[in-house]
């Protein structure tokens, strides 16, 4: 799990995570936010086995990813649009 958290760390330094944040959309809700306000969040949480891969790292608002937790990206989408 450190070793998935390293490799966020990294990620997030790389050009293709700042090409993400530029189109300031949050791939949850798909609302538009600032690019300093969008996090990272990873779609399968690393406590429930996911990997810090390009795959499974999309931008989030901080609505999203404060409410997302720690739930996979498909029950969030679902709980998103039952709201
Ligand atoms: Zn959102």
């Amino acid at each position: 799990m450190e070793r998935e958290r390293r490799k966020a760390k990294l990620l997030k330094g790389s050009a293709w995570w700042k090409n993400c944040l530029g189109r300031g959309v949050c791939a949850y809700c798909g609302k538009r936010v600032h690019p300093t306000a969008l996090t990272m969040d990873h779609k399968i949480p690393i406590v429930r086995g996911g990997t810090s891969s390009r795959s499974n790292c999309v931008p989030a608002c901080a609505e999203c990813n404060q409410n997302k937790q720690n739930l996979p990206a498909e029950v969030w989408r679902t709980l998103l649009a039952q709201r």
